[in-house]
């Protein structure tokens, strides 16, 4: 009998699947996973790893991120595959490199992702050759934009688009479903999508939908109409016949505190008649560009980044407004354009969305911004050891089904998110006593704790004492 290529020994074994973790010994072969035993049975092989009293679990996925480029200028991926991450889904929130081109400063959010320079990609093909020639350290599922479709398509986003330019908009969709695109996004919140109505968004979806994908949406309004905006998305996606994915899902302002309780009841009736699902991050700030409707004094406020004053990058807005004299509005406005993060959220709103059944984890990092939200380098670490360990908001299966079996199966994402026999063999070894994130508000660049090994399509390619040390990831979902 041949010799696997690695064996794990003793690890605790998650599956991904939510069951109860057992112990047992795993042996990969090439980029798949060949056999998941009870001890012993496993014959020996040249590369044995000792995992007794570590976790072995699916790679994480990272179900709402906005990493399509920086998947190619930082391939190595570290904020991400430090925390065990070996798949991000980009294209969230209506923004997506391709397939649209700028010749100035493109507009607020599409300038999240970067200058004019990083929107290189007329098409999703010319995505996807650039993702495979980079080859980066994770594995990427894209998403494609509406505001990236809008942009590429109307020379006056402030419009409903025409049925001639929903039909451009449909065959993008055909282009990127036919190179291997995961589904669409929308951003209804956003000045670049708004003006799209229910059947804009339903007739794009349905064009989606023709070629099995799935439709992620940032809600037109996470404030005092969210419920409006729930039974829009919900609508929208069933006039399309496509799952649908709710992102970030919040009830944000202070008079919305609470309301976690009316929306996760509407959402998840609404999952018992049509795919519903939603991704989180476990923080109560959120963060995305400094914009004039969102500033307030009822929540803190900290600037991300500014282009006039890179200097208040890491500030609280309040006071930045004192020093210079001024309220906060005459302040946001001089560091504009910028970024933000906003406290907005209530903790026991976060901890129940979390807590849903169709909740699945995703990071919502911003990856270009100066001084990023903690979550782009610590989301993964903190649901499973604050979350899971420390609170007991739930098991540690649980958290991690919520980033790997649940994502995968929305996300189409074949043979990826369990530990079985033939999947492929994306997997993080972790300390679960030591696992936790260490990225804060004050200081967010931190790599977590307890991430010891991390594999992605059998490679090797994060070590704890060594780094990156390979990249072998690649376009994953849709056809692929
Ligand atoms: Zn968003």
């Amino acid at each position: 009998m041949n010799a696997f290529g690695i064996v794990f020994r003793g690890a605790l074994v998650f599956d991904g699947s939510g069951a109860a973790p057992v112990t047992g010994d795993v042996a990969l072969e090439g980029e798949r996973i060949a056999a998941v035993e009870a001890a012993g049975v496993i014959a020996p092989c040249a590369n044995e790893i000792d995992a007794r009293g570590l976790a072995l679990a699916p790679g994480f996925i990272d179900a709402h991120t906005h990493d399509d480029r920086i998947v190619l200028d930082k391939p190595a991926m570290l904020p991400k595959i430090s925390q065990g991450v070996t798949t991000v889904v980009v294209g969230n929130c209506g923004i997506s490199l391709a397939p649209v081109t700028f010749s100035a400063d493109p507009p607020a959010p599409m300038n999240l992702l970067g200058g004019c320079e990083a929107y290189q990609f007329p098409n999703f093909a010319a995505y996807a050759e650039a993702l495979r020639r980079v080859t980066p350290a994770v594995n990427v599922a894209a998403l494609i934009g509406h505001s990236a479709l809008r942009l590429a398509t109307m020379m006056d986003i402030s419009r409903k688009a025409s049925p001639a330019q929903v039909e451009q908009m449909c065959r993008h969709a055909d282009e990127a479903m036919a190179h291997g695109a995961t589904g669409f996004s929308t951003g209804l919140f956003y000045p670049t999508n708004m003006a799209a109505d229910e059947d804009e968004v339903s007739t794009v979806a349905a064009r989606f939908a023709r070629h099995g994908g799935i439709y992620a949406t940032h809600m037109r309004n996470e404030f005092d109409k969210v419920l409006d905006s729930i039974d829009e998305t919900v609508r929208t996606a069933a006039a399309a016949a496509i799952p649908v994915v709710v992102s970030h899902h919040k009830c944000a302002g202070p008079a919305n505190w609470g309301r976690t309780r009316e929306t996760l009841p509407r959402l998840e009736d609404a999952a018992r008649r049509h795919p519903v699902n939603l991704d989180v991050y476990p923080y109560a700030a959120g963060s995305t560009n400094l914009r004039a409707d969102l500033v307030s004094g009822d929540y803190p406020i900290r600037i991300s980044w500014s282009k006039p004053h890179p200097e208040m990058a890491g500030r609280e807005l309040s006071s930045i407004a004192a020093e210079w004299n001024c309220d906060l509005h005459e302040a946001a406005r001089r560091l504009d354009p910028a970024g933000a993060i906003y406290f907005q959220m209530d903790e026991d709103d976060v901890r129940r969305v979390m807590g849903s059944p169709i909740a699945m984890i995703g990071s919502d990092g911003l990856p270009h911004d100066v001084h990023p939200h903690p979550r782009l380098w610590g989301t993964f670490p903190r649901v499973i050891g604050h979350y899971a360990r420390e609170l007991r908001l739930f098991s540690m299966e649980t958290a991690i089904h919520k980033m790997t079996g649940l994502p995968a199966r929305v996300f189409g994402l074949k043979d990826r998110g369990h530990v079985t026999a033939g999947a492929f063999a994306d997997l993080v070894l972790f300390d679960p006593r030591a696992i936790i994130d260490r990225a804060t508000y004050d200081s967010p660049l931190q790599p977590s704790a307890g991430i010891e090994r991390v594999y992605v399509n059998g490679q090797l390619s994060f070590a704890r004492d060594r780094g990156v040390v390979a990249r072998s990831g690649r376009l994953v979902g849709g056809k692929n």
